[in-house]
């Protein structure tokens, strides 16, 4: 028969000769994927149980190995992925040669000098103090407790109360500290854990995360709760994420896609929740890269996430552009207004976003949750933040609940059990007290102070760099001439504190109110920083050094570094 269809052409054949090719075909398929099956039976038959186990095991790890990794290739590009190859490996070596004897001795030296300094600038060790490692058999006086506390602001800190600190100290004056404190005396053992006996409470945390939903244009569906801070909603965003997934997609191998600038609260929530973090390497113009963010999407991604702004740098990332990106492909975003909160949410209110100022709040219909501290420039006490979504699935994606406790039906809406009454009357206090009004004017003093210092640096510094175009209360500079770890070290010598980044080497400054009006101050002190630098023949920092908050000079970023992170929280529980 095979013979008779030799040389054929379809295309000159009549409808019967059609009809026996095609039984031809058809047979033949037949028989090639019968010949498959038996061969399979065959094999089950043949070999044994744990060999085809093997076999099934290692075909499916080859085959989910080669999708991470094209994955990984696609989403980064040749050249990324084979740099971020080198650095592992590069890294992979430097540890074992740092743990060979005559390295580790010259390392664990390094490792002590720098924690023994963290030491000296932390630990109090002062005979005029007196010291509680125990508790003391009778109680103290009021009295004594208060010269303890006199003794402690009477000590060397960093000048927070005359505005020289970056961030920190979201002060919002006087007053508010006085109505603060009343609040906290008010309802100081008070507990959101139990609504039923703090009605009052209750109310209060509806009203304020009602308060926020409405400044960042939530639609009806718009719902919310509080938290303990920033760090405690980008956990809440990305585990309301994962669950939501998981219900939906059904995805089991969580991925985030978030720029490189993204706050380490979503580093956190990656590792406490099991989840892979994609970096978004930076466009020209700070802001995560789109092309990345979409090579990088596939079936695993929960969530996507932009900063509006982001803590380093204080730019704004390319919401508008994500949100179509969610959009298109069903995922949701989550926008991290946390240093925003009520500066970025107040631009146009306060008249003060002109045009082209970038939409990033639940307008763009992309965007499903957004985060805001209440207690950065909503000057609430520590210990305040709102997590919003769009809707109320989102919202209960982040729930805990339990039925078979022996404790009782439990059920809890952050991360915490036992949630502190106090701060959340001191956050209602202060949002009430200000006002529209008040926000307004401090997102005017504050931008205008931030933009007043950009400006200065841009015209009468030249040593410094201002990094892309912040244009709300944040601006980072670096330097390609001196040192700006020595210029922040240097400053700080003048009561100054400000930030230090890394990659490059930068410095920012967070705006307040304290601070916005020291800024001829702080241009004078930059100024006269350098021209002592330069006179020293200091040179631009390298680029694997970086610092240890609340440390003198700089370590380099090698492969110690943890270890000295991981001492200086160590030195926190020194007593
Ligand atoms: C401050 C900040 C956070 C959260 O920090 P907390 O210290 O936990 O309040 C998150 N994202 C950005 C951009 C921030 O600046």
């Amino acid at each position: 028969m095979a013979a008779e269809f030799r040389n054929i052409d379809i295309r000159t054949m009549g409808m019967s000769e059609l009809r026996d090719y095609s039984e031809y075909m058809t047979t033949l398929v037949f028989m090639m994927v019968g010949y498959e099956v038996m061969e399979l039976i065959e094999y089950i038959k043949t070999e044994s149980k744990v060999n085809i186990l093997k076999n099934i095991i290692f075909y499916h790890l080859v085959l989910k190995y080669s999708v991470k990794i094209l994955r990984h290739i696609y989403g980064y590009g040749v050249i990324k992925s084979v740099k971020q190859l080198y650095t592992m490996i590069a890294k992979w070596i430097f540890n074992i040669i740092l743990s060979l004897p005559p390295a580790k001795k010259q390392v664990n030296k390094e490792v002590q000098k720098a924690l023994d300094s963290i030491e000296d600038t932390l630990v109090i060790r002062d005979p005029n103090f007196r010291y509680f490692n125990e508790l003391p058999q009778h109680g103290l006086s009021n009295d004594e407790i208060f010269d303890e506390f006199e003794k402690y602001s009477g000590m060397k800190h960093n000048d927070w109360e005359n505005g020289k600190v970056s961030g920190a100290v979201y002060h919002g004056g006087k007053e508010l500290i006085y109505l603060q404190a009343k609040a906290f005396e008010k309802y100081c053992v008070s507990n959101q854990l139990h609504p039923d006996a703090f009605p009052g409470l209750r109310k209060m945390e509806s009203e304020v995360v009602s308060m926020c939903l409405n400044l960042f244009n939530a639609p009806e569906t718009g719902c919310g709760t509080s938290s303990s801070g920033g760090t405690e909603s980008l956990l809440l965003a990305c585990l309301s994420a994962k669950m939501f997934g998981k219900k939906q997609k059904g995805i089991t191998e969580p991925e985030i896609i978030a720029p490189e600038t993204v706050h380490a609260g979503i580093d956190k929530a990656c590792y406490y929740f099991g989840i892979k973090l994609h970096k978004v390497p930076l466009n020209k113009y700070f802001q995560g890269d789109m092309r990345y963010f979409k090579r990088l999407i596939n079936s695993n991604t929960i969530l996507l996430v932009g900063s509006a702004p982001n803590f380093p740098h204080g730019i704004i990332d390319d919401i508008e552009a994500l949100s179509k990106l969610a959009l298109k492909y069903k995922i949701p975003l989550h926008v991290d207004c946390c240093l925003g909160s009520f500066i970025v949410s107040y631009m146009e209110r306060a008249g003060l976003a002109g045009k082209s100022f970038p939409k990033f709040d639940f307008r763009l219909p992309g965007v499903t949750s957004i985060s805001c501290d209440t207690h950065k420039y909503g000057f609430a006490p520590k210990g305040s933040s709102i997590i919003m979504y769009r809707n109320e699935e989102l919202r209960s994606s982040q729930y805990y609940v339990s039925t078979d406790w022996i404790g009782g039906l439990y059920g809890s809406p952050t991360l915490s059990g036992s949630r502190p009454g106090a701060l959340m009357a001191g956050c209602w206090t202060t949002m009430v007290k200000l006002g529209d009004d008040g926000y307004k004017q401090t997102c005017r003093d504050i931008v205008g102070g931030a933009q007043y210092f950009k400006q200065k640096i841009m015209d009468n510094i030249p040593e410094l760099q201002v990094i892309g175009d912040p244009i709300l209360s944040v601006v980072a500079f670096e330097s390609n001439e001196v040192n700006v770890y020595d210029l922040g070290d240097l400053l700080s010598k003048k009561g100054w504190h400000l930030s230090a980044l890394q990659n490059p080497p930068a410095l920012h400054v967070a705006f307040t109110v304290l601070s916005a009006d020291k800024i001829d101050e702080l241009i004078n002190e930059l100024q006269v920083g350098i021209k002592q630098l330069k006179e020293n023949g200091s040179t631009a920092a390298k680029g694997d050094t970086a610092q240890v908050y609340g440390t003198a000079g700089s370590v380099s970023t090698g492969a110690v570094v943890n270890r000295i992170i991981e001492g200086f929280i160590d030195t926190l529980y020194k007593v």
